[in-house]
């Protein structure tokens, strides 16, 4: 297995403790890999930062053909690489082959095309006898920081605007599913200058920590938990380093009464499952009016109940374990107290399957009320709520009291509806009777306490820039 760092352009062992990695389809241990030490993540820094002089001055057609080369390497790799995160994460497979692997290649597609067309205002004389211009220059070494729910697309999140932009990183996995990262180091030392980038592996504390708290790393971007968001943004106020945060999320899903029924079913089931619900946008706060709440809680919970549960090569299989046996735990207990209310029912699933590994059975919980803890907190798991409301008025403010500001969506035939709403409800994005769909030319992002910054678009390259201001007397 390739579990070599990358560190200045060389393949290197981490030198500090070992860390199991875990199959979360059989819980039994993959591999161990030892951490990078403090020694090794100096180095990577370093590296990155010496290397920024010469790949800042680069062209951004040099870089996009760069990127495009990783591109079509990965594409090459396609099923080694999906076998190795299904191995890591527990995904069915054909959904990672198909789904993901394009989006993480066109990932890097988008951004090699981007960086050659970067627009912004027109130089002009705003005072007499001297001329104005706007830049957008690299902003140094980056810290990215990923999680273990996508890590080879979240990687490519990461890498490509920030690459495209001129900037050099250093990459820290998610201890838990690091394998295809890691992988990846011999194909990246292949394609770039050494220390353009550099990938760490080890724990938030060992290894996040010190290399998001360096005074020599300018940017710091994170998909990760809150508390993780928290934790950089406080040990940053020293330094002023420029932060890109995608945290946690709690989508709702406002289905009014004019609403196609069956397609919202079945969207909450497509949405809200959609990789065992380990996901930011997951379908998970279901709103839906009182009139249509019966019908819609019987088709809601029998397309659950047909979800085919198994690990990733099992035929037909559409759902995997969740990550790890702390993360089912911690499901297990979020249900546990939901079950405790009264007026919550549990309509299908509300416990872990039976078998080795970390299953957990697709779950509806239903008369969940707006103030209940599975209404109000990620549970990141499979596991879906189910609130009445009674007009739009009340579904708007139930949507929006909320922590969260990352996804919602709104399900009506009603056009005039729809477009008031999606104006009205405080998220980064908002799909109508759809959900969860992303693309690589629109931004992903959230507000309040599901952070700042876009990935993806033009506007995720703008985010790893610094704008200046170039004033030159005639
Ligand atoms: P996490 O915060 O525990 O870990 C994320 C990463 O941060 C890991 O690599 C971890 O090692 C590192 N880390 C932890 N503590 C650190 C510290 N003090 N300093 C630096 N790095 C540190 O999150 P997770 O459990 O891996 O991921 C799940 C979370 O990610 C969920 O809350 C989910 O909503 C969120 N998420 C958000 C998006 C989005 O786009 N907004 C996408 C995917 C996941």
């Amino acid at each position: 297995m390739d579990n070599q760092q990358l560190i200045n352009g060389e393949l290197v062992s981490g030198e500090g403790t070992l860390i199991s990695v875990y199959n979360p389809a059989n819980g039994e241990e993959i591999t161990a890999i030892p951490e990078a030490t403090t020694a090794q993540i100096e180095q990577a820094i370093n590296a990155a930062e010496q290397a920024f002089v010469e790949w800042s001055r680069t062209t951004p057609k040099e870089r996009s053909e760069l990127l495009l080369k990783l591109a079509n390497a990965i594409l090459e790799q396609k099923e080694k690489l999906t076998r190795l995160e299904c191995e890591d994460t527990g995904k069915p497979y054909q959904a990672m082959l198909d789904d993901e692997i394009p989006a993480i290649v066109d990932t890097f597609r988008f951004f090699a095309g981007a960086c050659r067309c970067m627009t912004g205002s027109a130089s002009a004389e705003y005072i007499e006898g001297y001329t104005s211009m706007i830049r957008r220059d690299p902003i140094g070494v980056v810290a990215s920081i990923t999680p273990w729910n996508y890590p080879l697309m979240m990687l490519a999140w990461k890498l490509a605007p920030a690459l495209a932009a001129g900037n050099t990183v250093v990459v820290k996995p998610s201890e838990i599913t690091p394998l295809t990262t890691l992988a990846l180091s011999k194909t990246i030392q292949s394609i770039f200058p050494p220390g353009v980038v550099n990938i760490l592996f080890g724990t938030g504390a060992n290894v996040g920590a010190p290399l998001t708290t360096s005074d020599n790393v300018r940017m710091v971007s994170l998909t990760g938990s809150i508390a993780t968001g928290q934790a950089i943004a406080a040990s940053s106020a020293s330094n002023m380093k420029r932060l890109h945060m995608e945290l946690g999320g709690k989508a709702p899903v406002i289905i009014f009464d004019d609403s196609n029924v069956d397609e919202a079913a079945i969207g909450v089931r497509d949405f809200g499952f959609y990789n065992a619900g380990q996901d930011c946008t997951a379908a998970c706060r279901v709103y839906v009016q009182r009139s249509i709440y019966n019908q819609f809680v019987e088709k809601l919970t029998h397309a659950v109940s047909e979800i085919q549960v198994g690990s990733p090569d099992d035929e037909g299989v559409t759902m995997g374990p969740v990550v790890s046996e702390t993360h089912l735990t911690k499901i297990e207990a979020f249900v546990e107290r939901a079950k405790a209310l009264e007026h919550v029912t549990i309509t299908t699933g509300g416990y872990r399957l039976n078998k080795p590994g970390f299953y957990y059975a697709p779950t509806v919980i239903v008369g969940a009320k707006q103030d209940d803890e599975i209404v109000q907190n990620e549970v990141f798991g499979p596991v879906v709520s189910v609130t009445i409301f009674e007009d739009e008025q009340q579904a708007l403010e139930y949507a929006n009291d909320s922590k969260y500001g990352l996804a919602s969506s709104v399900w009506t035939q009603d056009p005039g509806r729809a477009a008031r709403l999606a104006s009205r409800l405080q998220y980064g994005c908002t799909w109508i009777n759809t959900h969860m769909l992303l693309t690589t030319e629109m931004p992903h992002g959230g507000m309040k306490l599901s952070g700042y910054g876009k990935d993806m678009s033009m506007f995720g390259l703008e985010d790893y820039t610094v704008i200046r201001h170039v004033m030159t007397k005639h």
